[in-house]
C-alpha cells in the first residue's frame, strides 16, 4: 500500500482525526482488509441528506453549490461569485484555508457578516458538532469572512406531524455562538496535530479505548480490533468494572481475569464459561412458568423510525410497527398456529396492523414477548391512536408477560449464553438444532433496513425477495420463543423429577 501524501483535510477527516488521530490516518490510508458491508450507515447517510435538504427550507429562496457534479476548485469559484453577487442564502458554501476544505450547510447573509447554519439529524448538541462548527467558524475566518453568530439546527422529536412537515416546528435552531468562539484559540494547533497525523508514514498505535464507539462506531473496528479473540474481558456484562483498564494492565482472556474485580453476576460468567457450567434455580423457574396461561400468544413486532415523521400523527424517530408474527398455542406444548402480518410499502401501517394483531390474538390469550417493554411500548402508541381500539389493546398489553425473564434473573443459565440474556444468545445456547444462521436479515436493524429498502420499491422481483426475507426473519423470532419456552418447561420438569428422586 502506498502512503498518501496529501495533507488536506475535508469535514469527514477533521471529524475522524478528532475522534481518533488513527482513524484519520486510516481513511486517507485504508488498509488492504476485508471490512464488512454497512447498510445501515448507508441508509443513515441517505436519511442525513433528506434532513439537510428539509432544513433548507427554513431559509426558503438560497442558492446551493453542489458538491455532485461540480469540482472542488469549481465549487469555491462558484461560493465566491455568490458572494460577490449578494445572495443572501447559500446552501452548503463551499471554503478552502489552510488546505482545509469545508461546506456549510445554510450560509446566512446578515448585514455585513455571516451566520453559519450547521444541520445535524441528531436530537441534542454535541460536543463533535460544536467542534465541527468551530474549524467552519476558523476556515471562513481564514477566508476573509464575519461571522455574526452559529447555529446547530438539529431535530426536535417533540414535533407531532400533522399534514405537510412543519419545517419550523420539525427543526430547533440552538445558537452555539459562544462555545464555538472559546473553541477558536486552540483551533491552530489542532490543525497542525491532524496534519502531523497525516503526514506520518506509518499508521499510529493509537491503542482501542472507549473512544472507538463514541461520538460515532468507527469505520476501522473490524481492522484495529483484529486481536480481541472471541471471549475476552470485553464481552463481561453489566457495569462497575473498567474494561479498557484491564486491557491496559494486558488483561484480556478469560482465565486472566482477577475475579476478586468482578460482581457476583460478572464472576458467575466467567466461571461458567471457563468450566463449562450450566445452572438452574427451579424455584425461580416455577414462579415464571406458573405466570403463563393458554391460550398463549408468542408475540414479536417489527419496528421502523426516521428522522422526519413519514405519516401524520407520528414524530421523528417513533418506532412504527410495520411486521408482527404470532405463534399461537391452545395447550402448552400444543402445535403452534401462525399469523403474521407485513405492510405495504408507503402506507401508513398502523391501524390494519392493530386491527390484524387483534383479531389473531383472543382478548383472554396470554401474550408472551421478549423484552416487554418494546412491545408493551408499541401497543401504548397504538391504543393512543385509535381511541376505539384502545379498551381492547389496553386487555393485551395487560396480558403481557416477558420471556427474557428468567434469563435476566439467571433462573436458567447456560455458559454459552456468555453473560447476555439476549435472545440471538439464548436460541443456540437452549435449543441449537434451531438458528437465524444463513437468513438473509437476522436482525432487527437488518429489518428495519429491508424495509426501508422496500419502500424505495415499487414492485417486481426484489422487493418480492425482500418480503420472503422479512417474513421468514419476524417468523423466525417467534418460533425461537415457542421452542425456548418448551424448552424451559422441560428443564423444569428435568429438575422437579430429579429433586424428588
Ligand atoms: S477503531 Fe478505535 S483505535 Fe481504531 S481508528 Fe477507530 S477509534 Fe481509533
Amino acid at each position: 500500500m502506498r502512503k498518501s501524501t496529501s495533507s488536506g483535510l475535508s469535514k469527514s477527516l477533521i471529524l475522524k482525526g478528532l475522534q481518533c488521530p488513527r482513524a484519520l490516518w486510516l481513511t486517507r490510508n485504508p488498509p488492504e482488509f476485508d471490512f464488512p458491508p454497512q447498510p445501515e450507515r448507508d441508509a443513515k447517510f441517505r436519511a442525513g441528506t433528506e434532513v439537510g435538504q428539509l432544513a433548507q427550507q427554513l431559509f426558503p429562496g438560497g442558492i446551493e453549490v453542489p458538491y455532485e457534479g461540480l469540482t472542488v476548485p469549481a465549487q469555491l469559484a462558484r461560493t465566491r461569485e455568490l458572494i460577490d453577487q449578494g445572495a443572501p442564502v447559500i446552501y452548503e458554501a463551499s471554503f478552502s484555508f489552510s488546505a482545509i476544505f469545508v461546506k456549510v450547510d445554510i450560509l446566512v447573509r446578515d448585514g455585513d457578516s455571516w451566520q453559519i447554519h450547521e444541520v445535524k439529524m441528531g436530537t441534542s448538541v454535541k460536543d463533535v458538532n460544536l467542534d465541527y462548527v468551530a474549524v467552519q467558524h476558523y476556515v471562513l475566518t481564514g477566508c476573509g469572512l464575519s461571522i455574526s453568530r452559529s447555529f446547530l439546527v438539529h431535530i426536535d422529536n417533540s414535533y407531532l406531524r400533522q399534514g405537510e412537515i412543519d419545517v419550523q416546528q420539525l427543526f430547533h435552531s440552538e445558537e452555539i455562538s459562544a462555545k464555538v468562539a472559546a473553541r477558536q484559540q486552540g483551533m491552530p494547533e489542532i490543525v497542525n496535530h491532524l496534519r502531523e497525523t497525516l503526514r506520518e508514514n506509518n499508521e499510529p498505535r493509537n491503542s482501542i479505548g472507549p473512544w472507538c464507539n463514541d461520538p460515532y462506531e468507527c469505520d476501522f473496528i473490524p481492522w484495529c480490533w483484529r486481536h480481541i479473540p472471541e471471549q475476552s474481558i470485553f464481552d463481561l456484562s453489566g457495569r462497575g468494572i473498567d474494561k479498557f483498564a484491564l486491557y491496559r494492565r494486558g488483561i484480556l482472556h478469560y482465565d486472566e481475569i482477577p475475579l476478586d474485580e468482578l460482581n457476583t453476576k460478572q464472576r458467575q460468567q466467567v466461571e461458567a464459561l471457563l468450566n463449562h457450567e450450566d445452572s438452574v434455580n427451579l424455584s425461580g423457574l416455577e414462579d415464571f412458568l406458573a405466570e403463563l396461561w393458554y391460550p398463549l400468544c408468542h408475540l414479536d413486532f417489527e419496528t421502523f423510525s426516521a428522522p422526519i415523521p413519514p405519516f401524520d400523527d407520528t414524530r421523528p424517530y417513533q418506532q412504527i410497527p410495520f411486521q408482527f408474527s404470532i405463534h399461537r398455542q391452545s395447550v402448552a406444548g400444543g402445535c403452534a398456529e401462525h399469523f403474521e402480518f407485513l405492510a405495504a410499502p408507503h402506507v401508513d401501517p398502523r391501524r390494519e396492523l392493530a386491527e390484524q394483531l387483534l383479531a389473531a390474538i383472543p382478548a383472554d390469550a396470554c401474550v408472551l414477548t421478549y423484552n416487554q417493554a418494546f412491545e408493551k411500548r408499541v401497543l401504548t402508541d397504538l391504543a393512543e391512536l385509535f381511541p376505539d381500539l384502545a379498551a381492547e389493546l389496553t386487555r393485551r398489553i395487560e396480558n403481557i408477560r416477558d420471556l427474557m425473564v428468567p434469563f435476566r434473573r439467571r433462573d436458567v443459565y447456560r455458559w454459552q449464553m456468555n453473560g447476555s440474556y439476549s435472545i440471538k444468545k439464548v436460541l443456540p445456547a437452549l435449543v441449537p438444532d434451531l438458528s437465524y444462521a444463513g437468513m438473509t436479515v437476522a436482525d432487527g436493524n437488518a429489518a428495519m433496513a429491508a424495509y426501508h429498502e422496500m419502500c424505495s420499491l415499487e414492485v417486481g422481483e426484489v422487493l418480492e425477495k425482500l418480503r420472503t426475507d422479512l417474513l421468514a426473519y419476524c417468523r423466525m423470532d417467534t418460533l425461537a420463543m415457542v421452542r425456548i419456552l418448551e424448552e424451559l418447561q422441560r428443564l423444569a420438569a428435568e429438575e422437579k423429577a430429579a429433586g424428588e428422586g
